[in-house]
């Protein structure tokens, strides 16, 4: 059984989908197995900090830190790679972020009750633009820009826009329907290239059901079998615990379908873990 007051994010929900005994382990069970995600370790973990360093140049740039300043950081690096990021960004950001009027939110989270658990999403970015449409912006620093259908397949393109629709007026004052509401995936990778994910009432209804039936799912279950996909199992850090294995999956096939960006409500666990 869940605690009562268990909190629903895109992370947990993925992890259920991805595979239902990762779920128990991570999130009911609250282990911490000693592993890394993906190998080599040092590169992994090399990842992981452009990543975190990227979101905190575009963070400050929503808060309102100048450009040159940022940009100065980001050349400054040790990491040339860093500098090439924020050039993409630089040339190719969304254009909306910079409309006169727009009121952006960086590093916000909001929540909604659903099937009697609170549900909760922590955007990279809200922009309310002026016309009264509120665009959602998540940034991802993968190797290569992910394939559309496996991006749309995932929890967060469900979570994200649900609870949004569910819970804007919360930040904004006024309500927002599900067909103001657009989710901008932008990538480092592919900057010129983002995708973007319109949201309407169909989909908003299809979510609502889609997500109230996972969370019954998951609040009735009494076993968490192993997934049948062994393939994720080289880039889980339970392998060895779940006897699926002692060697972490190669950095280069993980961002082909994972990202580290989703990982951000386990940052700390996976800090632990894997250094
Ligand atoms: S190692 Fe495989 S079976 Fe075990 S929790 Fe991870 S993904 Fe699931």
């Amino acid at each position: 059984m869940l605690l009562e007051n268990f909190q629903f994010t895109q992370s947990n929900m993925q992890d259920y989908l991805t595979c239902p005994r990762r779920f128990d382990l991570r999130h009911r069970q609250h282990l911490q197995w000693p592993a890394e995600e993906s190998a080599p370790v040092q590169e992994t973990e090399r990842r992981m900090k452009l990543g975190s360093d990227f979101h905190w140049l575009a963070h400050q740039h929503a808060l309102g830190m100048p450009l040159p300043a940022l940009t100065a950081l980001a050349e400054n690096d040790p990491s040339p790679e860093l500098g090439a990021m924020w050039q993409n960004y630089l040339a190719h950001r969304p254009a909306e972020l910079s409309a006169d009027g727009v009121r952006r939110f960086p590093e916000v989270t909001l929540a909604t009750e659903l099937g009697g658990f609170r549900l909760a999403a922590k955007f990279d970015l809200l922009a309310a633009l002026p016309d009264g449409r509120v665009l959602i912006v998540d940034w991802k620093t993968n190797l290569r820009r992910p394939r559309a259908d496996r991006l749309r397949a995932r929890a967060q393109s469900r979570v994200y826009p649900f609870v949004l629709a569910r819970a804007a007026e919360s930040l904004l004052g006024v309500p927002v329907a599900p067909d103001a509401i657009t989710m901008l995936y932008w990538f480092t990778a592919a900057p010129a290239d983002p995708e973007t994910i319109r949201y309407d009432e169909g989909q908003f209804a299809a979510d609502e059901t889609f997500l109230t039936d996972i969370i019954a799912q998951i609040a009735a279950a009494d076993a968490f079998p192993l997934t049948d996909d062994a393939r994720v199992c080289r880039f889980c850090t339970f392998r060895s615990f779940c006897e699926r294995g002692d060697v972490a999956g190669p950095l280069d096939e993980f961002e082909d379908d994972f990202s580290f960006d989703d990982l951000d409500l386990d940052w700390e666990q996976v800090s632990e873990i894997a250094f």
